[in-house]
């Protein structure tokens, strides 16, 4: 048996969103709270046995004007699914 006592719980929460490649401020919190936050890309990748970063996590944010400028140098076009049509089904 577990006796509980009260306690002051903590917690972390995002106070702002930085992108990392331009080091614009993309979101910070209850300065956007009347506006829809734009969106971006969250990255969050854990690199496995065969890499050069075996048992670490790679994580960054980008704006959507970084997003669109790596892109636009990839040798092959990302795959782009348009979830519009979804929407318009009745
Ligand atoms: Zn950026």
């Amino acid at each position: 048996m577990k006796k509980f006592r009260k306690g002051i719980i903590t917690h972390e929460e995002v106070s702002e969103i930085t992108c990392n490649a331009c080091n614009k401020i993309i979101w910070v919190f209850g300065k956007d709270t009347e506006s829809i936050p734009p969106d971006f890309l969250e990255v969050s990748k854990d690199w496995g046995y065969s890499s050069k970063w075996d048992l670490e996590n790679h994580s960054f944010d980008i704006c959507m004007s970084c997003y669109d400028m790596i892109i636009s140098n990839f040798k092959h076009p990302i795959q782009v699914e348009d979830y519009q049509a979804f929407i318009n089904v009745k």
